[in-house]
């Protein structure tokens, strides 16, 4: 078989080598159908079954009750930052949004288009290096939900609990860690993650609402905005995106084969460590760039000397096989991301492959 690469991209990411082989073995013929998945009705028979399992697989890692609708919706966390507001904002008309990164301003910059949004806290003004405390959030407790970012994908943070918020629904775009480890799921109003980081192919996003917040979604809106004409629908108001919901079932499937997210978490927990020990031990020549406290699990940003260096680092390790080292273009550096699907392998090669670096340089 030819060889992988380590993909330390930050997405579309890495997916588990399980998962690929087994959707390798029928893509041909699915389980004796003579097609594809992707090539199936969305309402036959057998598609029937592949949304009905990840929806129960889903529920089954994340101890999801019936008080929830999961939904397979399409147009990426991007849309969630308009379909959020549309369906959740009324009857009250404004919204707490906590601020600590791009993707985050980027749901704020949706959310005033339909009603007036307070800024319950922002890290901007410190480029997004740490999370805010629980003590500085401005909460208005007459707002119709808190939207805040569990992990932020460019800068490398990611909060360890859930900001309080008393009775206000909390929303969370969890795009980055989703299924990273157990969350209280009745802590939340509403989750909503792109696939392509944590949990499968780009194209699908999950969507874990509240049924008693469905009553906001009004008449009005444009039906596939609508929240509500999903859950009525199963997620097939139109053509769902088959073949990602297949693959995504799949990742669901592998969690649970590994013991489920507890076990998850340990593995992750276990990868950062050693990546970060690294970095701190490197007598400073590797310089994380996020407050120690709210490092990220998922994106580990670092810094080397210079950006010279920088660039000969990533040219190096992509001659060894370790791929999507640079930072995002917007704050520079090196961004391993090491989701779910990164193997602990990989992680320790790449640590020796920074000490070798850093004694050549
Ligand atoms: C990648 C990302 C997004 C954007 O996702 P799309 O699926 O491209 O719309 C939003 N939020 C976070 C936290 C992300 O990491």
């Amino acid at each position: 078989m030819e060889k992988r690469i380590y993909n330390l991209s930050a997405g579309p990411a890495i997916l588990p080598e399980e998962v690929l082989l087994d959707a390798q073995k029928d893509l041909y013929s699915y389980k004796g159908s003579g097609m594809s998945v992707m090539e199936m009705s969305h309402r036959g028979k057998i598609f029937d079954g592949i949304i009905k399992d990840a929806d129960a697989d889903l529920r089954k890692l994340l101890n999801i009750g019936d008080n929830y609708s999961i939904l397979f919706l399409q147009g990426g966390a991007t849309l969630q930052f308009s379909m959020v507001p549309l369906n959740l904002m009324p009857p009250k008309n404004k919204a707490n949004y906590i601020v600590t990164g791009s993707w985050a301003k980027k749901s704020v910059k949706e959310a005033k288009r339909v009603g007036p949004v307070n800024i319950a806290a922002s890290t901007e003004s410190e480029n997004f290096v740490r999370i805010p405390k629980q003590s500085e959030l401005k909460l208005d407790p007459d707002a119709s939900y808190v939207h805040f970012t569990s992990n932020n994908t460019i800068y490398g943070t990611q909060w360890r609990n859930e900001p309080e918020v008393g009775n206000v629904p909390l929303v969370c775009d969890a795009s980055s860690d989703f299924l990273h480890k157990m969350l209280d799921i009745n802590k939340y109003g509403l989750i909503y993650a792109g696939a392509q980081k944590n949990i499968g192919p780009s194209g699908v996003t999950v969507v874990i609402i509240r049924k008693d917040l469905l009553e906001r979604s009004s008449d009005s809106l444009h039906t596939y905005m609508n929240y509500k004409i999903h859950v009525e629908n199963d997620s097939m108001y139109n053509t769902p995106t088959t073949f990602g919901i297949y693959i995504a079932g799949l990742v669901f499937k592998w969690l649970l084969n590994m013991g489920g997210l507890n076990e998850m978490y340990k593995r992750n927990l276990e990868k950062a460590k050693i990546l970060y020990d690294a970095i701190d031990g490197s007598g400073g020549y590797y310089k994380g760039t996020t407050a120690i406290e709210d490092r990220s699990l998922m994106n580990v940003t670092y810094k080397l000397p210079n950006e010279d260096l920088e660039k000969k680092f990533i040219d190096e390790a992509k001659k060894k096989g370790f791929e999507g080292l640079k930072g995002h273009r917007s704050v520079g550096g090196i961004r391993a991301s090491i989701y779910n699907a990164f193997p602990k392998k990989g992680v320790e090669e790449l640590v020796a492959f920074m000490e070798e670096f850093k004694k050549n340089n």
